[in-house]
């Protein structure tokens, strides 16, 4: 493992293969993932970020055994991701959710998704991004520069380190912002109706029903 200071109050943990056995990350660990690609059956899961909103991001980057690695060997992280008792906060689930489903064969629940939560009480706007939100809600700007870099390099540039973890770094602080207003707007139900649905939506998209999708006419 090793260890990088980034940011003001912020530090990297890279972990190769796996979270380290004994690691509690909170009842709600913010989650993003990094691939080759868009497309979850063809583009291989190269890195997960994690953070419970400390300020700390551990990030696990996954190696195929073509190159040394323990391709998706990952029990500890399989676990967090599956367990019942872990809220995972995403930022567009829909994506994160499908690979991780893919690629570690579980079921990733519960989940939140601040997007989902953005668009149903932001509806003055079509600017759901990370970036947007971070921008207007915490006034924190965000990089995105190293967004479509090459994850797949079996050692990552401290830049695409660095990129990696704002991802994650700042997801609690939009959930405590978002679920206020979803509460104020009562539509707090209605996004967790849509949070429960998220495992099944990655399994419609894993098996190609996101064009046409089975909820179009
Ligand atoms: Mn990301």
């Amino acid at each position: 493992m090793s260890t990088t200071q980034f940011m003001a109050n912020a530090t990297i943990h890279l972990h190769r293969h796996d979270l380290p056995d004994g690691l509690s990350l909170g009842p709600i660990v913010a989650v993003d993932t990094e691939t080759m690609g868009l497309r979850p059956h063809r583009d291989r899961l190269c890195l997960v970020q994690m953070s419970s909103g400390d300020g700390h991001a551990h990030l696990v980057q996954l190696i195929p055994q073509s190159l040394g690695g323990r391709g998706f060997d990952c029990p500890n992280l399989a676990r967090l991701m599956a367990d019942p008792a872990t809220i995972k906060l995403f930022h567009f689930a829909r994506f994160d959710v499908a690979v991780l489903q893919h690629s570690l064969g579980i079921t990733v629940a519960p989940s939140y998704c601040t997007k989902i939560a953005a668009k149903l009480v932001r509806t003055f706007t079509d600017r759901h991004g990370l970036k947007d939100l971070c921008k207007e809600l915490l006034g924190v700007d965000l990089s995105k520069q190293q967004q479509t870099s090459d994850w797949g390099a079996t050692e990552l540039t401290s830049e695409q380190l660095a990129y990696a973890a704002s991802d994650v770094l700042y997801l609690h602080r939009l959930w405590e912002k978002l679920d206020a207003l979803l509460v104020r707007e009562g539509r707090r139900e209605l996004a967790q109706a849509c949070f429960d649905f998220l495992p099944t939506r990655g399994r419609l998209d894993l098996l190609g029903y996101e064009d046409p999708d089975v909820f179009h006419h």
